[in-house]
């Protein structure tokens, strides 16, 4: 069993450990030596995601391709689907998580609940003035390629503003998708795993807490209500397979005025899925690397009522890491994971799962141990 996964970042990483516990034999096509991944391979090429000889090499090697991000030429990864190679999620699938407006227009003709939302392509550049009318100010304008963490989100009170951000896409060449400002109650995330034959398993929906874009803790089950993280979990396995998405699948969604809207989707492992390492009978890594395998998949059970994950940042005030790892590690029921990425303000370095029968245990526990590593706490974020 061969599998090439392609960039080199965290996930490939955390791929690595259990593809290392399976036997699976894992190549990372990683940008540069020194990418989380490419440091703990034993398995490593050195290209762009974007690189087609490089692209090539990596098909040679292994039995089947799968990513770690989303940032590639979906025509390219078409053309060497096209000559026999194995992809999983296919090009097809994937162009739905690559691409905004794919993702809004394959959805929308599923009738599935969205925010109201227009579209500006550069081919054909209308003013945007008119959907802020039928939108309603203030408006969300999103790149439809390219954006990851809240980057290439932009939130926009005025059409002269609207304008300028919609001009400044296009002068890149980047179309531009246009929602309606969501009044959002609570942000939640579905994972689902499918294989190519369709079999299926999802895991509980949970609560996510996002600062400017960036997740900052998810919690299992949260404060979510049941019969809404019960629809948002049917509504991944129905995208999945509509979509006939073969690996990991995150759903992240909105809950505004007591209802489900799918925000966007994630077709590999997902920040919102962490927890299942420490929280789950199989990880999302494992079932990921099962699915695009095509092996049977992992119970995704709990292993306790109540999960924790805290994403760990780099700040000024910590000047000793190796310190503040000790002081961490004081918190005996935090499961630490770190990228091996030097610190760095604003860096995302790993994160923490607890896992436990309290829910505030849990999260406080989760929260103390990213304190100690000097994960700055956001303002916005709740007491604990
Ligand atoms: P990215 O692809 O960069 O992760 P998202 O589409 O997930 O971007 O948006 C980032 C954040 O912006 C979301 O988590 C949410 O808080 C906010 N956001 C996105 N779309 C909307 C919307 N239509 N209405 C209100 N807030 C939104």
């Amino acid at each position: 069993m061969r599998v090439g996964v392609i960039g080199g970042g965290q996930l490939a990483r955390m791929l690595l450990e259990d593809a290392s516990r399976l036997g699976i034999e894992a190549t990372i096509l990683a940008e540069h030596a020194d990418d989380g991944a490419a440091k703990e391979a034993s398995r490593v090429l050195l290209g762009a995601a974007t690189d087609e000889a490089a692209l090539r090499r990596l098909a040679h090697e292994v039995d089947v391709i799968t990513l770690d991000h989303e940032l590639v030429d979906l025509e390219m990864l078409g053309e060497l689907e096209a000559s026999g190679v194995i992809i999983r999620p296919s090009p097809h699938a994937l162009r739905c998580a690559v691409d905004k407006i794919e993702m809004r227009t394959e959805l929308g003709k599923a009738s599935l609940p969205m925010p109201a939302y227009g579209i500006i392509t550069t081919s054909d550049p209308t003013d945007v003035a008119p959907l802020g009318e039928r939108l309603g100010w203030p408006l969300v304008i999103k790149a439809a390629r390219g954006g990851y963490d809240g980057r290439g989100v932009f939130v926009v009170d005025d059409a002269k503003r609207a304008q300028a951000v919609v001009d400044e896409l296009h002068a890149a060449g980047i179309d531009v998708l246009v929602e309606e400002k969501v009044a959002i109650d609570q942000e939640l995330a579905a994972l689902v795993v499918r294989r190519p034959g369709g079999q299926s398993a999802s895991w509980p929906a949970v609560e996510t807490a996002q600062v400017g874009g960036v997740c900052r803790e998810v919690l299992v089950p949260g404060s979510l209500d049941g019969s809404l993280a019960a629809q948002a979990e049917a509504l991944a396995v129905t995208i999945a397979e509509l979509l006939g998405v073969v690996g990991i699948l995150a759903v992240e969604l909105f809950v505004t005025n007591g209802r489900l809207v799918i925000n966007e989707l994630a077709m590999r492992p997902h920040n919102s899925g962490h927890w299942t390492q420490d929280g789950s009978v199989t990880s999302q890594f494992e079932n990921h690397l099962r699915a695009v395998l095509d092996l049977p998949l992992g119970s995704t059970r709990l292993t306790a009522d109540h999960v924790a994950s805290v994403n760990v940042f780099g700040s000024d005030d910590v000047s000793d890491f190796d310190h503040a790892l000790a002081d961490s590690l004081v918190i005996p029921d935090a499961k630490l994971h770190l990228y091996g990425k030097s610190p760095r303000p604003g860096r995302k370095l790993g994160h923490v799962n607890v896992a436990g029968a309290d829910g505030p245990t849990v999260r406080r526990h989760a929260w103390m141990a990213a304190l100690a590593l000097g994960t700055p706490m956001p303002p916005e974020m709740e007491e604990l």
